[in-house]
């Protein structure tokens, strides 16, 4: 079996009262595209803020590339190899496509934030332009470098989002609902941009619906109230009963599962 590259053990976190995550203790292995499921606030995209840094979790630790991380900082973390997309995409509307890939490249490079803007001119003349349309013709968009974000799709943001994940050359990437607003014909070409990743990195998917990543992911973890509820091949996940209940149960049958799965949740 190949090595972890990322770990958490006993992962927690509160809000107040409020427990978003709860003893969530995960491993990724190198190579492998994983996904995470689970119904809206199920506590995905806080997990993915723990693992990434923008979290510090309220219990348990996080391990990158056999290195205990959790109380690295998030740019420490992309330095180490780990990256990632949001669920809202989050990238400059104000700049070209190839600038925002253009910042990314540089961020990668060390350079301090402050200088970002600033290096645009010179560094566009260098290899840095290289690379960003590297990055943009990975995901389709070369004919859209001198384009403002603004003026782009949702879809062709999104795009543009995993493009800049892919110029910080992440060993790891986390992509939280990367298919989230997308149309019909933009799943399809994301998901295939995902697939054409598989292999060459070690990725974790957050999605909501099960049936967009049944074929795409080899593992697939179900989180519910803030817990790991099950985990598992997707086709054994599909059958399973508890994740059935969670997912199609009617009002009753899920609240008595609530009780059961007990916690702090
Ligand atoms: P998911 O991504 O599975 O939909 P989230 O991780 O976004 O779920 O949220 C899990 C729960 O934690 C939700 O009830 C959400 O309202 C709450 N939550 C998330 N982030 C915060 C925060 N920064 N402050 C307070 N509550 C939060
Ligand atoms: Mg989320």
């Amino acid at each position: 079996m190949s090595r972890v590259v990322l770990e958490c053990a006993g992962l927690g976190k509160r809000f107040g009262d409020f427990a978003a995550v709860t003893d969530v203790t995960y491993a990724l292995r190198e190579g492998e595209a994983a996904g995470v499921i689970g119904p809206n606030g199920a506590g995905k995209s806080t997990f993915f803020n723990l693992l990434t840094g923008l979290h510090r979790p309220t219990t348990g630790r996080v391990v990158l590339e056999g290195r205990d991380v959790t109380s690295t900082g998030p740019h420490a973390r992309v330095r180490m190899g780990l990256a990632r997309t949001f669920q809202l995409v989050s990238v400059f509307d104000s700049l070209a496509a190839v600038d925002n890939l253009v910042l990314s490249v540089l961020r990668a490079r060390e350079h301090p934030p402050a200088a970002w803007r600033f290096m645009l001119g010179r560094a566009r003349a260098e290899d840095t332009l290289q690379e960003a349309l590297a990055a943009l013709d990975r995901v389709g968009l070369r004919g859209k470098a001198g384009v403002r974000v603004a003026e782009l799709s949702y879809g062709e943001k999104r795009k543009l989002e995993i493009a800049v994940a892919l110029s910080l050359r992440p060993r790891v990437l986390l992509l939280d609902e990367p298919l989230a607003g997308l149309s019909d014909g933009e799943i399809v070409e994301v998901l295939g941009l995902v697939r054409a990743l598989r292999g060459e990195l070690s990725l974790v998917l957050i999605e909501h619906k099960i049936s967009h990543v049944l074929d795409l992911v080899e593992r697939l973890t179900v989180m519910h109230e803030g817990r790991i509820i099950a985990e598992g091949p997707p086709d054994a996940i599909l059958r399973d009963a508890t994740v059935r209940r969670v997912y199609w149960g009617d009002g009753a049958r899920q609240s008595t599962r609530r009780a059961a799965i007990g916690g702090e949740g």
